[in-house]
This record gives C-alpha cells, sequence and structure tokens, in this order.
C-alpha cells in the first residue's frame, strides 16, 4: 500500500450506504497491485513472524474508532502492523506442517464470492453455489478416479468433514441417537470408532464433539512404516466385539500427518465389510495425489469406502478453507443433520440439493467458485504437473539426506513430506542418552532455521525421537528453496555442533 498517500485524502465512510463504486474500484486496483507485488517481493520477508506475542495487540487500539477512518490509513496500517506480525504461508520456503499455498484463480475465486456473499444454504438462495458445487465436485471425482457412487460436499476444514462423516456412520446404526441422544441410555452398548494411533487428532476431536466420549477411539497400533496394522484392528474389532461393544466405523488415513504413511486401505476395506463398518478415509493432505497418472494407486481400495476426506486447500492451491467430502450415503448424511423449519420449508425443496440438509451450519460460503476457477485455470494436466514436481523436490532433499553422514531419513517419502534428523555421535553413548541429546541437537537446528527468517520447518516425534519435516507443498517453491534450505539446515547443524562440543 506504499502508493496509499499519492490518492486523496477523506477516503472516510459516507453517512449512509457503502463506498461510493469509484472509490472501491481506486482502493480494489490498489490492493490487487499489492498482492501482485506482495507475490513478487515475498520472498523478502521473514517466513516466520519474527514477532513476540503480544506485540500486535500492544499497537492496536483497544476500543473501537467513533468514526469511519479513510481507507488509506487503513490499508497503510495493514503494511505497517499486520504484515510484520503474519507468518508468510505462501512464502516459498514455507515447508512447516503441511505447507500449502493459494493460487491467482483461487484468488479471484475469493474475491468474486464476497462480492456475491451467497448464503448456501437452500437451493434458491444459491442455486449457482448449489450446482456449481455438484459440478465441480463431480469434477474433481473423476480427476481422483474416484466412482460414480462417491458424492461430494464441501465443509470448511478437514476436521469438519471427518466429524459429519463419522455422524453419518452412526446414523447409519439406526440407534435413534438423532432422536433420544446417548446420555441417560442404558440401553446403549459403547460404540467404538478405529483409527491408527498416527491418524490426525482431528479424530478424537470429532468423536469427542459428537458426544461419543474419547474412550470410543480405539487406537490402532501400526507397522515400522507408520501404517496401520490391519490384523491388530481384527483383533481390536472381535475383542470389542466378545465384550458387548458396538464397532461401528473405521478411520484409514492415506498420507498421515506426522510422516504421510499409508494406511492399507484394501485391507482394512475387507474388513470392514466383514464387518459391515462404515469406512472414512482421510486422505485431507494427500487425496490430491491421486490426480497424477502414476500416482492414481494411492487410493486404491477407496472405492470401496464410505466417505473419504481430501483438503484442496492444502495440496489443490485453493485459498484457506475448502475441505470436499465424498461419501457414498448422503442419505445418512441428510438423516442425521436434515431439520427444515417452516421458515425454510420451499416448493423446490424435494427435486434438489440443499446444502444446510447436509451438515451443522444453515449458511455456507460460495466455495466452489474458487475451486471451479482453479481446475479450469490450471487443468488437470497443470494441476498433476505441479504435484508431481514437489514429490520430485521431496525425493531430491531425501537423497540429499541419504547421502549425507550428518542426516539420516526417519520414514518413507510417498508423497512430498520428508521426515529426517541430524545424527552426531559421542563415544560410549547410551541410547537413552543419545536419543535425548539428539532430540534436543533437532530441536535446537530446527528453531536456528526458523529464527533466520529463511525458511520455515516443524517437527514431529517418532519412537520418541524429535524428526524434522520438510513438506514441500506452495506452488512458487522450486529446487532453489530446497537447496537453500539444505544448505541452511547443514550451516546451522555445523555452527551448533561446534557450539555443542565447546
Ligand atoms: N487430517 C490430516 C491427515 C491432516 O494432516 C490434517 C491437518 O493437517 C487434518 C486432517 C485437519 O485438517 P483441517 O485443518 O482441514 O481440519
Amino acid at each position: 500500500m506504499a502508493k496509499s498517500k499519492e490518492l486523496l485524502a477523506n477516503t472516510a465512510s459516507p453517512p449512509l450506504g457503502d463506498m461510493s463504486a469509484e472509490e472501491f474500484r481506486r482502493f480494489g486496483h490498489q490492493i490487487i497491485d499489492w498482492i501482485a507485488e506482495y507475490f513478487e517481493h515475498i520472498e523478502e520477508l521473514p517466513v516466520l513472524a519474527q514477532v513476540e506475542p503480544g506485540d500486535l495487540k500492544a499497537q492496536l487500539p483497544s476500543s473501537p474508532p467513533e468514526k469511519g477512518e479513510p481507507m488509506e490509513a487503513i490499508l497503510a496500517d495493514i503494511d505497517r502492523l499486520i504484515v510484520p506480525a503474519l507468518t508468510h504461508w505462501n512464502h516459498p520456503s514455507f515447508f512447516a506442517y503441511f505447507a500449502t499455498s493459494t493460487s491467482a484463480p483461487g484468488i479471484f475465486g475469493e474475491l468474486l464470492s464476497a462480492a456475491f456473499d451467497v448464503k448456501s444454504m437452500l437451493w434458491r438462495t444459491s442455486p449457482a453455489s448449489t450446482e456449481l458445487e455438484e459440478v465441480t465436485l463431480d469434477w474433481l471425482r473423476q480427476m481422483l478416479d474416484l466412482d460414480a457412487g462417491m458424492h461430494g460436499f464441501i465443509y470448511d476444514t478437514a476436521s469438519v468433514s471427518s466429524m459429519h462423516a463419522i455422524a453419518a456412520a452412526r446414523e447409519g446404526v439406526e440407534l435413534r441417537i438423532r432422536e433420544e441422544g446417548m446420555s441417560g441410555r442404558k440401553d446403549l452398548p459403547l460404540l467404538r470408532v478405529y483409527a491408527s494411533e498416527q491418524a490426525h487428532s482431528s479424530i478424537e476431536k470429532g468423536i469427542i464433539t459428537l458426544g461419543l466420549g474419547q474412550r470410543a477411539l480405539c487406537k490402532i497400533p501400526t507397522d515400522k512404516e507408520f501404517r496401520m496394522d490391519a490384523k491388530a484392528l481384527e483383533e481390536a474389532i472381535d475383542q470389542d466385539k466378545r465384550a458387548g461393544f458396538l464397532p461401528f466405523c473405521i478411520v484409514a488415513t492415506v498420507g498421515t500427518t506426522s510422516t504421510s504413511s499409508i494406511d492399507p486401505v484394501p485391507a482394512i476395506v475387507e474388513i470392514g465389510e466383514k464387518y459391515a463398518m462404515w469406512l472414512h478415509v482421510d486422505a485431507a493432505y494427500a487425496g490430491p495425489a491421486a490426480i497424477v497418472p502414476e500416482m492414481r494407486d494411492v487410493l486404491k481400495g477407496c472405492n470401496r469406502a464410505d466417505s473419504l476426506v481430501l483438503n484442496p486447500h492444502k495440496w489443490l492451491f485453493t485459498p484457506f478453507d475448502l475441505s470436499v467430502l465424498y461419501c457414498r450415503h448422503l442419505d445418512l448424511l441428510r438423516r442425521a443433520f436434515s431439520l427444515v423449519p417452516e421458515y425454510l420449508r420451499t416448493p423446490e425443496q424435494d427435486q434438489v440439493r440443499s446444502g444446510s440438509d447436509y451438515g451443522v451450519q444453515l449458511g455456507r460460503r460460495f466455495r466452489s467458485l474458487k475451486l471451479w476457477m482453479i481446475i479450469r485455470y490450471f487443468g488437470k494436466e497443470g494441476l498433476a504437473e505441479r504435484i508431481r514436481e514437489h514429490c520430485r523436490l521431496a525425493r531430491l532433499f531425501a537423497s540429499w539426506v541419504e547421502a549425507s553422514n550428518d542426516w539420516e531419513l526417519s520414514a518413507p517419502v510417498p508423497f512430498s513430506l520428508v521426515c529426517f534428523r541430524a545424527i552426531s555421535e559421542t563415544p560410549g553413548e547410551s541410547g537413552e542418552h543419545r536419543t535425548q541429546r539428539l532430540n534436543e541437537f533437532n530441536e535446537a537446528i530446527m528453531h536456528a532455521v526458523n529464527a533466520t527468517g529463511r525458511a520455515f520447518l516443524s517437527h514431529t516425534k517418532l519412537n520418541n525421537e524429535v524428526v524434522l519435516r520438510l513438506s514441500i507443498g506452495n506452488i512458487r517453491t522450486t529446487e532453489t528453496h530446497v537447496r537453500a534450505v539444505w544448505d541452511l539446515l547443514n550451516e546451522e547443524f555445523r555452527r551448533l555442533q561446534v557450539h555443542s562440543a565447546k
């Protein structure tokens, strides 16, 4: 917003109504210019916000303005106050958590969606949103090679998608939980959900939210590559049945959060079918990889699942938020959530889909617009090309780790996430001491790298060992950025090793 001073003064809000069309156009152009410049120069900014807790709050007035302020002043504060307090998720050297990024067509989709301000609750309040969502998600389904029985529905996040999937599974057990609830009922057995110990915490949160209680979750052990042990799953279900519990839902993960491991869905599907249980697949991060023809097999078995979640806001260049739930039994989802008071009744309600029938929310944002624009702009091939390149970069980084004596890989690299850690030997050290020392060493390297502002990495713990995670998912990340973070890691390794030897 550097040019804001050149603009006319007095652009404060008019006494009534919105900003004039002329001013909207002027500031709109300025904001688009600002965003273009932000992306052109984003690499000059520190990836991780270099602020302390409370820094931003201390600079903001504690009470709201009585009178409207000029847009120039508001925009100037974006530069002065907001940008320094941002961790830049769109920075190409953002490698933490699951790296993600927005894209230009996605931003345009968001902008238009804000202009339309649709509340997609009933078909008639939002024909465009309702029908574009159905068509766009069917395109995406075809791109993923999922079968036509999987119907897509957009929620905000995977946490919410999975919670709705578990609710639909529970509706399917015919225990009148919608009508009578669960509390105070002596006739209900303990309902059980099974997920691997590597499953995302959102599954447990969904279970808590649905009132099933944390004890409803049975965590299944994983093998040495962090994949659910299907045999242990079957044993746990058998044991629970003998104890009088009601196993009703299995959650498999394709692309776990810590290591991106892939649960053996084809074997798990067999178990789900044998015990007539709902199988939900959490492919929040890795699902989009199935768009790449040679990676299609990552969703092997998922065509027999009851539901599957994937997040275009993770690895499909879609601005946060947009999560897609594919579900084979929309009727159960609808039965779990549809409630139509008189003031929402419409003549066409039996012929159309109304968003509010499939979830907790009444109004929903027009999210499909941005995904539709992204798929049209990049095309299936363009999206596949970008995901393929991210996987290539991850394999390249992993090859440097493998070739080095100072680092080791901590897990296989099926997608674009590398789990690795620094190793250094001290003569005569015991196992536990070594683990503790290396944990501290790796944490120190990570914090040192992040403090430079030149890259941002996160960590996890595997078998008690602190492991660094390098996730590649940003549309602007190139080999140069990956090489630079490798050099930086090695620089910090040497600096901290010398430091600890003193
Ligand atoms: N599932 C998996 C495998 C994830 O990795 C994550 C987040 O990283 C989630 C679910 C939760 O995603 P969301 O933030 O969309 O709720």
